[in-house]
């Protein structure tokens, strides 16, 4: 039985969409990305974003400081950027180094350029249901759900996690689905009794084999939003070998959601562009 959910082929399809849309349109599309201090992962994803836009034809611009820069002077910046009609997109890389207000510096993003989707009135507005920019990451685990044709509706769903950045933003997007949600945290009591009723169960935690085979289900559909170094692997927050004996679907790690955030910045940044335009 083949019950893997392939982000990576989802992602190519987003991505050959965007470019023929670029190319069609005649448009050119521009992320401005700006990052803080070092970080190697940080320094990662950023190149993986770099070359995502420029095969697609989005123009990437980027501005490094180091981290003796003034949170005064990152703001100006982004108000430069604010101005620019040229820049469509705007991001800051998280996470920021110690002693720089990440709440601040992110809100002074013009919220039609927040292509992460993280500024008061974007929340604001995912919130209330209207249309807006929304994080990529949860809007990657939405289109896997659907393209996978899996119904939320009437469905049990259990969520684990509940940050800024991928739970609460999943919330807003699954009770938009109807779904019936529970929302487990590092402070929920016996998770295992939400898991294992759920029909749907998406883990964003951040700990390998957090979810064992005896928390789970039979037929579960599994999105595993966790990435986690062990050695030199990559895993997620599922026991992956024998979950997926019981799961319908299920997402492995790589593979599965994290190549789905890269194509949904790029469905974000032309969404943008085309709120501007
Ligand atoms: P985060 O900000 O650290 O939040 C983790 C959440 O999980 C928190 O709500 C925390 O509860 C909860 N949690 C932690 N340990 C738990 C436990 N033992 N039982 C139940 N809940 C627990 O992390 P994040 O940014 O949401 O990311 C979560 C994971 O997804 C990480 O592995 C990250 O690398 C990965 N990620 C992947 C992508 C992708 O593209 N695939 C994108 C973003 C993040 P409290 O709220 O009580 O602290």
């Amino acid at each position: 039985m083949n019950n893997i959910i392939d982000g990576t082929k989802a992602s190519f399809e987003i991505r050959k969409n965007v470019k023929e849309l670029i190319e069609r349109e005649k448009i050119q599309p521009v992320l401005a990305v700006i990052q803080i201090g070092d970080n190697k992962a940080s320094d990662v994803y950023i190149k993986n974003k770099k070359k995502a836009c420029e095969e697609v034809g989005i123009k990437f611009e980027y501005i490094k400081f180091n981290d003796t820069i003034s949170e005064n002077l990152v703001i100006n910046e982004i108000k430069r950027l604010n101005n620019d009609i040229s820049v469509n997109g705007i991001l800051v890389q998280l996470p920021l180094p110690n002693g720089f207000d990440e709440g601040k510096i992110i809100n002074e993003i013009n919220p039609v350029k927040d292509v992460d989707g993280l500024t008061y009135q974007n929340v604001g507005n995912l919130v209330l249901e209207n249309d807006c920019l929304v994080p990529c990451t949860p809007l990657g685990v939405m289109e896997l759900l659907k393209r996978y044709n899996v119904n939320l509706s009437t469905k049990n769903v259990c969520l684990v996690g509940r940050s800024n950045l991928v739970g609460k933003p999943l919330i807003q997007l699954l009770l938009k689905e109807n779904a019936t949600l529970s929302i487990c945290h590092s402070k929920s009591r016996d998770i295992k009794s939400y898991t294992k009723i759920a029909d749907v169960l998406i883990v964003a935690a951040g700990h390998p084999n957090l979810i064992t085979k005896d928390m789970v289900k039979e037929g579960v559909v599994i999105i595993d939003v966790g990435i986690n170094k062990e050695g030199n692997l990559l895993c997620g927050d599922v026991d992956y070998d024998e979950v997926s004996k019981k799961a319908s679907l299920i997402t492995p790690v790589p593979g599965g959601v994290g190549p789905m955030t890269v194509a949904c910045l790029l469905k974000n940044v032309v969404k943008a562009y085309k709120i501007q335009n």
